[in-house]
């Protein structure tokens, strides 16, 4: 695998739209979503999707061992690819953090970016945005999660010298050349034909 690198960031603050965005002109740079991962898995009534169904629709955080999971086996899928994963959601605790420093330790996890954007507009993008989980309840508490629980990985990958911090607001052409250039200092990028 061409390393790790985790997108931070609040809900809402275009974490999906940029990470597609890179995925699709950049070879080798693959977009691993763990929202989408469990929205796929509700849709298709699966075992994992039965279980955490009820909880995104809550807006509450599915058990850290549920996810760590779901993300070691994909990033296991992908080992032998060469691809840089853009890792979308994950981690968002703690727990999650050392778990991730635990499947990439032989020097994976190439980084961290961070996804700037005040918590009006992200409110106000999920708002416009819609999705299911997109009530104003839900969305009030996915945020109040994000301060307690996600914030403090910012401080985790900054000890690290881990952290790079791009400025998420403004027209997405513009968000999209700064994470590339964030990220193109972190792996080597090669545009898709
Ligand atoms: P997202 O699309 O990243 O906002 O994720 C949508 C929902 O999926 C979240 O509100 C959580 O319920 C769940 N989820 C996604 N990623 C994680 C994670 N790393 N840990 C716990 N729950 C997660």
């Amino acid at each position: 695998m061409g390393g790790v690198i985790a997108v931070l960031g609040r809900q809402g603050a275009g974490k999906g739209t940029q990470c597609a965005m890179l995925a699709e002109r950049f070879d080798t740079v693959v977009h691993v979503s763990t929202g989408d991962m469990l929205r796929d898995a509700a849709a298709l009534d699966t075992p994992l999707g039965r279980r955490a169904g009820a909880i995104m629709a809550a807006g509450e955080l599915v058990p850290d061992d549920v996810m760590c999971d779901v993300v070691a086996e994909r990033l296991a899928a992908l080992e032998d690819s060469g691809a840089t994963v853009l890792l979308d959601g994950f981690p968002r605790t703690p727990a999650q953090a050392e778990a991730l420093a635990g499947m990439t330790a032989s020097g994976g996890l190439r980084g961290a970016v961070l996804l700037e954007v005040c918590v009006a507009e992200v409110s106000e993008r999920m708002l416009a945005r819609g999705r299911g989980d997109d009530t104003a309840a839900g969305i009030a508490r996915r945020l109040e999660l994000y301060e307690a629980q996600t914030a403090p990985l910012v401080e985790w990958f900054a000890d690290r010298g881990l952290l790079q911090t791009v400025d998420g607001t403004g027209e997405p052409a513009e968000v999209f050349d700064r994470l590339a250039a964030a990220i193109g200092g972190l792996v080597p990028l090669r545009l898709s034909r």
